[in-house]
């Protein structure tokens, strides 16, 4: 079900029939803004291209912070969904639909409890990439599963295929449906994974379309990893010799 492009495929060349599905809306459900610590994507620069991409919902998942998303929304309301990317003492966690920022370093169980008492929608970003912080232990991840509406089985900045392989399988073994997304840190990457979907305005509305979503998802260039090291760097200290 979820086709995975070779890196460098064009934007928009799939298979589908546009005609057909023409009223659902294309969602990114993770993506950053210079709100995060290692990207420098100004909100106003990650919409224009997301308009430009034909993407029609762009859930802004800064790390730990909903400023950007907040600023973003104000610019295109329609467009955008405030949500965050909180790090937690065990993973980390991808919610959309989030009115209160949540901070970093709380339990999951905090955190979900905080995240389900203003209704947001909660996936589990990039839980088995063993290159980032934010990876679970799956015995940590089995504890909070009813917790949480679904799994990002495709993450597009993920460097080996077999980390989102492990989260496909993982979410169709517990019967919980995926999210992809591009983890865009730059604003040309945003759109390189979208799920499809029928249209929705609410958390309750995603529950009940997301199994039905048509994931269009291809893995991003390594290089990437270069654009928000190098974004990290930058934030960390103004005065390097390039900034
Ligand atoms: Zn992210």
């Amino acid at each position: 079900m979820l086709k995975i492009l070779p890196e460098g495929t064009p934007n928009f060349e799939w298979n589908l029939d546009w005609d057909k599905i023409d009223h659902m809306l294309k969602v990114e459900f993770h993506c950053h803004t210079n709100a995060s610590k290692d990207s420098l994507t100004k909100p106003e620069d990650l919409i224009r291209v997301a308009r430009k991409k034909g993407i029609e919902r762009l859930m802004i998942t800064d790390h730990n912070s909903i400023a950007g998303a907040k600023a973003a929304a104000l610019l295109d309301p329609e467009l955008v969904i405030v949500g965050e990317e909180i790090m937690t003492t065990r993973g980390e966690l991808l919610a959309s639909f989030v009115q209160e920022e949540i901070p970093a370093g709380l339990s999951p169980q905090e955190t979900l409890r905080r995240l389900k008492a203003q209704g947001a929608f909660i996936s589990v970003s990039h839980p088995f990439d063993r290159f980032r912080n934010g990876a679970w232990h799956e015995e940590d991840l089995l504890e909070i599963l009813p917790e949480v509406d679904a799994i990002e089985v495709f993450n597009a900045r993920c460097m080996f295929p077999q980390f989102n392989r492990r989260a496909k399988w993982f979410a169709e073994k517990h019967n919980l449906p995926g999210t992809v997304g591009s983890d865009a840190h730059a604003a040309f990457e945003v759109g390189q994974a979208l799920l499809v979907l029928e249209p929705f305005s609410t958390p309750e509305g995603l529950r009940q379309v997301l199994r039905n979503g048509i994931p269009q998802a291809r893995l991003s260039s390594w290089l990437v990893h270069l654009v928000s090291r190098y974004a990290s760097m930058r934030q960390a200290n103004k005065t390097l010799p390039f900034s």
